[in-house]
């Protein structure tokens, strides 16, 4: 029988990567059109194949493309932007901001591209991607000649392509709609991770995965502390949590998993969720490392990924194949474990199940896309070649080879790498392109770091309150008079509060920069007991002492939030020259004294030992307002301090965030 076959490749070592793991030792390869339509040891091939090309691939593996089964392929424009970070900092401090400022279709082109050069250098044929404007990743990836799975992010937050959720998802629903049957792009949707959407949100992207049978491509069980958060709110970990939500309904790509218990791994068995591991990025950010022996031995698909290039930093599969492989050997004690053979197919044929996407792609099987990589295996330092034993071909792709030694790449049947030339994208117009941004992105975040409020701001949710602050402060040697003062005085007392409250004064070198407070305040109730605990950040701008009536001073208040991320976040974020901390016992009453509202505090600072004050405060919006007002603190000072022994109040002093100055 006579086969005909646009091209034939003789001579190469072929690693089929298929389930029986054949090897041929000369091989030949026969593509027609975009699929393999046969394979086999090379006179087998040779004798049933008329083509219309013929390769000699002598010295060299040709063995499937790998699959990177988890990437953020446009950032490799914020490749080294920030680094050494916790991965909330990272995250949430420094990439999301920039990618809400410079993030745009363009953007995304250019980032893809630039990945798309990388990565076919380092032989993937086929990537899994989560981004914004995916539409733009598929369109760049099409021209580059690659396959992906693009997953159009949703989460919970504005983002550079939506400004809410609704927006988002409408984007991916008409992102899969436009590119469903693609050739080379596989749409999908990308719920970012359980902590970053809403319920709503993980019940929407799996009707949606379900209703287009697409792939659901999410960061799941990252770190321990996204599974400690995820008790603390909703009782059960993350696996359970998002079978709750449905997630498991659809086709199930899930990031990271390094998190997971046996029976969170059987539930993912159960569903068959494709798990993408990603052994550089897991130990950059200190996020922990995957329990992959495990999962194998349970016969989930583990496919590897590198993560985007901002966590890694680079897109090299064979890095991170090695990685995958020395990582569970030296963590189990083991050296069997994740073998040459295993890490290997790891990094095709069960990244591509991972991907669900095995009808296609990830090994060299009669059917199959032409997806194929050769690598040279002559060079110095994957020599010399045994051939004793079958698994020595693999060690040598594993243990040895670099991803520099790729010196073809064919996927879809079409070449976009011959002798280590790119075919489709001119490498250096694009990293001049890179620059630019890179140049842009730096006078952003040079301007950005210089200031505390911009920083705040950056991190969103922030609303920018221009407030003033009359106050006055005033130490005493003993609180009870001045309490029994209020109390049983002639002042139109709104409400009684009790507070206990810690705060942490963060303060720069600059004095400009003014402070900022995390609070943390705790209600009390009569019995002593905490009712409530409440977390706010205040920048409060720096200290005018003007030419009011004693020491009465006014603060601006120029930012204050809900402090929706702990200390730790900002202390590494803001990095603080100094920080201060602030225990006080707080009795708090809202009074009504000549037609105005005041806050009157009775503070007793206990740490540091500072002793007790009273604190009378209202707040202003504007400059004439706060003339009036800090007269009427003035008076109101005279008032309580007629109903008291003059002994009890010492003298002004000033507010204690001035006396840490
Ligand atoms: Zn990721």
């Amino acid at each position: 029988m006579n086969l005909t076959a646009d091209l034939l490749l003789t001579n190469a070592i072929i690693l089929t990567l298929d389930e029986k793991l054949n090897l041929y030792d000369p091989g030949a390869l026969a593509v027609k059109g975009d699929s393999i339509v046969a394979l086999g040891p090379e006179n087998e091939i040779k004798a049933k194949v008329t083509a219309r090309e013929t390769l000699d691939c002598k010295g060299k593996a040709l063995m499937p493309g790998l699959i990177n089964a988890h990437t953020h392929v446009p950032m490799t424009l914020l490749r080294g932007l920030a680094d050494d970070l916790r991965l909330d900092v990272w995250l949430l401090g420094y990439m999301m901001p920039v990618e809400r400022e410079f993030v745009s279709p363009e953007f995304v082109r250019l980032g893809t591209k630039i990945a798309c050069a990388e990565l076919i250098r380092s032989g993937v044929t086929t990537f899994n991607d989560m981004y914004y404007f995916e539409e733009d990743v598929a369109k760049a990836t099409v021209e580059a000649g690659l396959r992906a799975v693009c997953g159009q992010t949703v989460l919970k937050f504005p983002a550079p392509d939506a400004d809410s959720y609704d927006e988002s998802l409408a984007r991916a629903r008409e992102f899969i709609q436009t590119w469903k049957n693609h050739a080379l792009i596989i749409p999908a949707v990308a719920p970012h991770a359980p902590y970053t959407c809403t319920e709503e949100i993980l019940h929407a992207c799996a009707e949606l995965a379900v209703e287009f049978d697409v792939p659901l491509h999410i960061h799941l069980a990252e770190t321990a502390l996204e599974v400690e958060n995820s008790r603390k709110e909703h009782g059960i970990p993350v696996i359970p949590y998002i079978r709750e939500h449905k997630i498991f309904d659809a086709k199930v790509i899930a990031a990271h998993c390094v998190h997971v218990d046996n029976g969170e791994m059987r539930t993912m068995k159960r569903y068959n969720a494709g798990i993408a591991h990603n052994p550089s990025s897991n130990l950059k950010l200190s996020s922990g490392i995957a329990p992959v022996i495990k999962m194998l031995e349970m016969g989930l698909n583990v496919g590897i990924g590198t993560d985007g290039p901002s966590s890694n930093n680079d897109l090299d599969m064979f890095e991170e194949i090695r990685l995958a492989s020395f990582l569970a050997k030296g963590t189990s004690g083991d050296p069997t474990v994740v073998s040459a053979p295993l890490a290997l197919t790891m990094g095709t044929r069960l990244g591509a199940h991972a991907l669900h996407l095995n009808q296609l792609t990830g090994s060299l099987e009669v059917g199959k896309r032409a997806d194929l990589i050769l690598v040279d295996l002559s060079q110095l330092h994957s020599s010399p070649h045994f051939r004793h034993d079958r698994n020595s071909t693999y060690a040598q792709l594993v243990f040895a080879a670099k991803s520099t030694d790729v010196s073809d790449v064919m996927v879809n049947g079409s070449w976009v790498m011959q002798n280590h030339q790119l075919l489709t994208l001119d490498e250096e117009a694009l990293l001049a392109e890179a620059a630019e941004y890179a140049r842009k992105i730096d006078t952003f975040l040079i301007k950005r770091e210089k200031s505390v409020l911009s920083k705040l701001v950056a991190i969103g949710g922030a609303v920018q309150e221009e407030s003033f602050e009359v106050q006055a402060k005033i130490r005493l040697t003993e609180p009870a008079p001045v309490q029994a003062a209020i109390e049983n005085g002639d002042l139109e007392i709104l409400y009684a509060r009790h507070y206990r409250e810690y705060d942490t004064y963060f303060r720069f070198d600059d004095p400009e920069q003014g402070y900022l407070r995390h609070r943390e305040d705790e209600s009390i109730a009569p019995d002593g007991s905490v009712s409530n605990a409440r977390y706010r950040l205040t920048l409060i701008g720096p200290v005018r002492e003007r030419e009011y009536p004693s020491d009465v001073i006014l603060s601006r208040s120029r930012f204050i939030a809900p402090a929706s991320h702990s200390l730790r976040f900002y202390r590494e974020y803001f990095k603080p020259d100094q920080e201060i901390l602030i225990e006080k016992d707080r009795l708090r009453w809202r009074i009504i004294f000549h037609d105005t509202t005041f806050y009157v505090n009775l503070d007793t600072v206990k740490k540091p030992e500072l002793g007790h004050f009273l604190e009378v405060k209202s707040r202003t919006w504007s400059r004439l307002d706060a003339e009036h007002k800090s007269a009427l603190v003035a008076e109101l000072i005279t008032h309580l301090s007629g109903k008291v022994d003059e002994t009890v109040l010492e003298d002004y002093v000033r507010i204690v965030e001035k006396d840490v100055t």
